[in-house]
């Protein structure tokens, strides 16, 4: 499974990929001719900024979504007493970053034994 976790070379491996989805949203929003004359730059800068935030949201909101349908084996059972846990209804989670806010169902368990509640690890915000 491909896994590398430095963002830099990771731009750097897929740049073919994001020229061409930069491309591609130029052609969607300006069409086959390109940007017309007299389009401002702050224009062009506000599109391509909204544009990307929203890429970002988007990358964020279906890896946060799959691993919440992905909960790891030792997460089910409690991380105190080690009872096997009940699912709960998962709850939705919203988390403003510098790309906007970002949603997802949080998977949520149960211990009967400890009677708590609590969800199993996310990525955690910061550092
Ligand atoms: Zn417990």
């Amino acid at each position: 499974m491909a896994h590398r976790t430095d963002p830099a070379a990771i731009v750097v491996d897929q740049e073919n990929l994001i020229q061409g989805v930069a491309k591609h949203f130029l052609q969607k929003v300006y069409g086959p001719e390109g940007m017309p004359w007299g389009t401002k730059f702050s224009e062009l800068e506000e599109l391509t900024a909204q544009i990307g935030q929203a890429v970002s949201r988007s990358m964020m909101n279906h890896a946060l979504a799959n691993q919440a349908q992905d909960v790891p084996e030792h997460a089910e059972n409690c991380g105190v007493c080690g009872e096997v846990v009940r699912a709960g209804p998962p709850e939705l989670r919203i988390v403003a970053t510098t790309v906007g806010p970002v949603r997802w169902e949080q998977p949520k368990r149960y211990c009967p034994q400890c009677r708590a509640a609590f969800f199993p690890p996310v990525p955690r915000t910061g550092h």
